[in-house]
């Protein structure tokens, strides 16, 4: 029996080599030719007007926080199934996040949901892409334009992905992507944040709120501070992996996208009798294998079953403890409507491998680990 990790970092085989290129290049600080490259690839691939690299997604949302021109008191409106940088970049301007619920069949945002959630304090609507699936972005671009609304979207799931042809990240007004080494492509830890329209707020926001960026183009004759900011620029060295993943993107996505369908067509049994559920693509929407979940009939069902997949050396992971009822959440947030999934359908959902280098026997010996629990009586 091999033991089959949750998760190993992405690495195509040329990453040593443009990393020791930075390195013998002399300028391993930020924005050399890696992140350039990077930044063509992300504006090139995705149609933004403009993208930047950051030392996280966490960043690129505390990024599009500041660029919202929050102010104490304001209220933004979001998942509690989410990852915390989601609120906390609101929280750290000041702001009230207001969770509402979730679809049960993306586990992404409930657009029906946010507009009894719209009070007169209301700024933005933050979204989140689940998976790599997207949300219902026609509506709630709708509800946005309705109510005079910015658009966050938290993509760092959804490199790759899109909604009616368009690239996740670049619908609403501010777009993060993540590239820690959980996610689909990787430099450690990075993330990207894409402007709808470029605002050269951005970069000063991102350079310790300096004009440096336009010191650097020979635009003015020194660099003073402007503006709120902090150190948002990674590393070349990062950058430098993360092209070795970029420049093989498509062959990473189809790897994944190759082992989200064995899952598929594996478990397709166990759905079938209703003993598991599984994640919805609804029309439109192009996922890009970011995760392969299954849900389990409840909170129990689930605990027995990640003993049993670790006793058949299969890592399997849940996550996201929904945010309104997590410490930080009382204290910063409330949560607007009723929690009809939220707390529920997080409790049944449980991930199986999936990284760029999965083998096909690794996805059927975890396959059949699972059709082992519904089969063998150990329910
Ligand atoms: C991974 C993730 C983040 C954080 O990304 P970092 O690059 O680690 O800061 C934020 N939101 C979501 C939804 C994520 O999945």
């Amino acid at each position: 029996m091999t033991t089959i990790p949750f998760n190993t970092p992405p690495y195509c085989g040329r990453e040593d080599e443009y990393v020791l290129q930075a390195i013998h290049s002399h300028k391993i600080s930020g924005d050399g030719a890696f992140t350039k490259k990077c930044h063509a690839w992300l504006e090139e691939h995705t149609g933004t007007a403009k993208a930047l690299l950051t030392t996280s997604c966490t960043h690129a949302l505390d990024m599009a926080a500041l660029l919202c021109r929050l102010e104490p008191g304001d209220e933004v409106i979001l998942p509690s199934y989410t990852f915390s940088s989601t609120a906390n970049a609101f929280v750290l301007t000041g702001a009230t996040p207001v969770f509402v619920d979730i679809r049960p069949d993306t586990m992404n945002i409930d657009e029906n949901c946010i507009e009894d959630a719209i009070t007169e304090r209301t700024k933005v609507i933050c979204v989140m892409h689940y998976a790599g699936v997207s949300c219902e972005m026609d509506t709630i671009m709708a509800i946005a334009r309705r109510h005079g609304l910015l658009v966050v979207e938290d993509a760092a799931q959804g490199v790759m992905a899109s909604y009616k042809g368009q690239p996740l990240g670049t619908i609403g007004d501010y777009g993060c992507y993540s590239f820690h080494e959980s996610k689909n492509y990787s430099m450690g830890e990075g993330g990207a944040i894409l402007l709808r329209q470029d605002d050269p707020r951005a970069e000063i926001i991102r350079e310790k709120g300096t004009n440096r960026a336009r010191f650097l183009r020979g635009q003015v004759d020194k660099y003073t501070w402007e503006d709120l900011g902090s150190s948002y620029l990674p590393s070349e060295l990062n950058a430098a992996y993360l092209w070795g993943q970029l420049e093989m993107a498509e062959q990473i996505n189809a790897a994944r996208l190759h082992s989200w369908q064995l899952y598929r067509e594996g478990l397709a049994p166990l759905k079938e009798e209703g003993l598991i559920d599984w994640q919805t693509v609804p029309e439109g929407c192009v996922h890009n294998a970011h995760m392969f979940y299954i849900k389990a009939r409840d909170l129990d069902e689930r605990t027995a079953l990640i003993a049993h997949l670790k006793a058949n050396g299969v890592g399997s992971v849940f996550h996201y403890v929904p945010l309104h009822s997590a410490d930080a959440g009382l204290r910063f947030g409330r949560f607007h409507g009723e929690d009809r999934y939220t707390t529920r359908e997080s409790e049944r959902l449980l991930r199986l491998p999936m990284f760029y280098g999965l083998k096909d026997s690794e996805v059927e010996q975890a396959v059949d680990a699972v059709a082992a629990f519904y089969r063998g009586g150990r329910r």
